[in-house]
């Protein structure tokens, strides 16, 4: 039973401002893009939504020179006013909360509660940067030189490529394109080809927002492929930082072509997060976070739970619940309220999983539970318990499906030590109740991950830290803390106000 009508769907495109064909660029208007037909299909079904039509290279062009255009006014409103465009965003999507988290659901497959809560995490991102916009501060520094004073400042950047992976649809363009614009930046948006309708429906709210406060057009968008738009805008010197999250191929070519014109990127790739669980941990909080950050969006996060550690002394236990837990997880319509799992992306993301699970037998992992595509429209797969062998190569890949690979260990070292032998580096977690082991893996000969929690998953970060990873990750950092700082240029100022002029380090250079 769907709970999602044909009717209700229309209805709920129409009111997001969304036709059955739709134009996929956006520069200050909507421009009537002639490319490729990108079918936008519900993962749950296999029916199609609506249709994008992908944007030409003199679309991209146009689209890129707009940016241009933008920044070079944004950039002179005082920063306190571009925050108030971006709460006025945030009030905007409180108002099409509902609507625009159950196309995220229809979209992308997200059940519902996640749906919502990716556009909560927009308007959490509004909030964080109307504070922001007042805080864009540097420091001053006590010149070695009398009567000089140093300070720096910060300024925009320019013009930003924002390049998005399917499985966050909405939220990761917030992360970027609210901090940008409180810094001054224009953004140019570049979806994946999976996720086109989300950001058409962002794009047209955020529009309304500019034009009621007559602001440039800061938030652009470009719906294409890697080739037509990806690489053209990564390689473009008029942007001089690139956003990009996805997958650690996708970093690692276009890292190399971003670095080959000396520009910046912030790159947001792949994880294969592990949770360690102890022999005194609270079994309770450990079975239910790692169900969550396990199965939760159907193993389609970047910080789900692939790789379980158990001590020995509780493994038993623990297999045993979580085979039992995995056998009550409700698989179905992500529009249900009840439903706990959603699909696949799409038929590829089925083959890969079938794929890593032939792997994961051949390399000597014994299933424990699921294993199997579900015989029903869509792309549904069973939530899956694998015995894994330390070091298996498959597990040390990140698939993006829901397949968790399960460990014992003896000592706390050894479980550290093999947690770190992978080559991604985002999430991490230990379940413990020892102070020692939670302030060894949070130690410096702990978890080598950009994100680490004691009795917490891996997954569902808040937005007030900083979010990335390291190693194949990427290494960069966005939403809270002073992520801030990758979207403005530093400047190091030093005046003189004295008659003379003192060099430093004590140099004479006198005629
Ligand atoms: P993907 O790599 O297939 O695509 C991501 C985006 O990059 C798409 O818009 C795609 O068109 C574009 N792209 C791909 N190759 C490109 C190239 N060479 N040049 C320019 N653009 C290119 O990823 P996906 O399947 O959409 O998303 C899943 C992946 O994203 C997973 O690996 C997941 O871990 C990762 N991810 C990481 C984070 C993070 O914050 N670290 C967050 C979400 C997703």
């Amino acid at each position: 039973m769907t709970v999602a009508t044909p009717s209700s769907v229309s209805a709920l495109l129409s009111r997001l401002g969304l036709a059955e064909e739709n134009a996929g660029a956006f520069d200050g208007t909507w421009i009537q893009t002639h490319g490729k037909r990108y079918e936008s299909l519900n993962p749950a079904t296999g029916e199609i939504l609506g249709v994008v039509r992908e944007a030409s290279t003199a679309d991209y062009e146009r689209v890129a020179t707009s940016s241009v255009a933008a920044f070079h006014e944004w950039k002179s409103w005082p920063a306190p006013k571009r925050g108030e465009v971006v709460r006025q965003l945030g009030d905007a999507l409180r108002r099409h909360k509902e609507d625009l988290g159950h196309l995220v659901t229809l979209e992308v497959g997200k059940v519902r509660s996640e749906g919502l809560g990716e556009v909560q995490e927009m308007i959490d991102m509004a909030d964080f940067c109307v504070g922001l916009s007042r805080q864009l501060y540097g420091l001053s520094m006590h010149s070695e030189r009398p009567l000089h004073r140093m300070y720096e400042q910060w300024h925009p950047l320019g013009p930003v490529g924002v390049i998005t992976s399917f499985n966050f649809p909405v939220a990761v363009w917030a992360w970027n394109a609210m901090i940008a614009a409180v810094c001054g930046d224009s953004t140019l948006w570049k979806p994946s080809e999976h996720a086109t309708l989300c950001s058409i429906a962002v794009t047209k709210i955020a529009q309304e927002v500019l034009e009621a406060n007559g602001a440039p057009p800061i938030w652009n968008l470009a719906v294409g492929d890697r080739h037509v738009v990806g690489q053209p805008l990564s390689a473009d010197p008029r942007f001089p930082l690139i956003s990009a999250t996805g997958s650690v191929a996708m970093g690692r070519s276009l890292g190399g072509v971003v670095a080959a014109r000396l520009g910046r990127s912030l790159l947001e790739l792949g994880g294969n997060n592990g949770i360690l669980v102890t022999a005194d941990a609270d079994l309770d909080l450990a079975l239910r976070a790692v169900l969550f950050a396990a199965v939760g969006t159907a193993g389609q996060r970047c910080t789900t739970t692939r790789r379980l550690f158990l001590h020995k002394s509780i493994a038993a236990e623990m297999k045993d619940r979580l085979i039992q837990a995995y056998g009550s997880v409700r698989i179905g319509d992500p529009s249900e309220p009840s439903t706990l799992m959603g699909p696949l992306i799409h038929e590829q993301a089925v083959a890969d999983y079938r794929h890593a699970l032939e792997q994961a037998i051949e390399q000597g992992g014994k299933i424990l539970f699921g294993g199997k595509v579900l015989d029903r429209p869509g792309f549904f797969v069973e939530p899956t318990l694998v015995e894994a062998i330390p070091h298996m190569p498959i597990t040390c890949e990140e698939t993006f499906a829901p397949i968790l690979y399960l460990f014992e260990f003896e000592n706390l070292d050894e479980a550290i030590a093999l947690h770190n032998s992978v080559p991604q580096g985002l999430a991490s977690a230990i379940f413990t109740l020892n102070m020692r082991s939670a302030e060894q893996f949070l130690s410096v000969s702990g978890s080598d991950c950009g994100i680490a929690n004691v009795n917490i998953g891996t997954s569902g970060a808040e937005i007030g830290g900083a979010f990335g990873g390291e190693k194949e990750t990427g290494g960069g950092h966005e939403a809270g803390s002073d992520s801030w700082k990758t979207y403005m240029r530093r400047q190091t100022c030093t005046l003189n106000y004295g008659k003379n002029l003192p060099l430093a380090q004590g140099v004479t250079f006198e005629v």
